[in-house]
């Protein structure tokens, strides 16, 4: 007798394991804040998290939360293979490689119109096993032509007054 198995169901959630440290990022991710490490001895912002200071080796380290942070979009990539099952179908994946203004460049996954050499805002987001991972959205304001868009919103709101 021939028993029939139905093939694996793929798992409902990326791997979930984290560092201590890691752990830190999504307690915030969860409240909907992108948090860095900062260096109380050298001011050094850094990512991934670490236990001491990649600059200077300070232990001094302190937790910032912030709502998003800006950066540039060095490079970009579409990923057509993963190892892990979970992410198999959800190819390909758009991640890129964002220059955070604050100091440390992160991999992020990438929203739809990331152009490299513009302007993105980085969020730290839950993905489905809960733990953060970081997201780039083309940012608003663009770096190309960002004084002229600044010019244009100025201009709509004279109008809006003259009117
Ligand atoms: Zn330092």
């Amino acid at each position: 007798m021939t028993i029939r198995r139905d093939p694996p169901a793929p798992p409902a959630a990326p791997p979930g394991n984290r560092g201590r440290l890691g752990l830190h990022m999504t307690a915030a991710a969860a409240e909907g804040k992108l948090a860095l490490q900062r260096c109380e001895d050298c001011g050094t912002a850094q990512y991934p998290p670490r236990e001491v200071c990649g600059q200077c080796l300070s232990p001094q380290l302190v937790w910032k939360n912030h709502k998003h942070v800006a950066g540039e979009l060095l490079g970009r990539t579409r990923i057509h293979h993963s190892n892990e099952e979970y992410f198999k179908r959800f190819l390909p994946l758009e991640v890129g490689l964002v220059h955070l203004e604050v100091g440390p460049t992160a991999v992020c996954f990438l929203r739809e119109g990331c152009v490299p050499g513009q302007q993105v805002m980085v969020s730290a987001q839950l993905d489905a096993s809960g733990q953060a991972v970081l997201v780039a959205t083309p940012s608003a304001v663009r770096t190309i032509g960002r004084s002229a868009a600044l010019s244009t919103s100025q201009a709509a709101k004279e109008k809006k007054h003259a009117a």
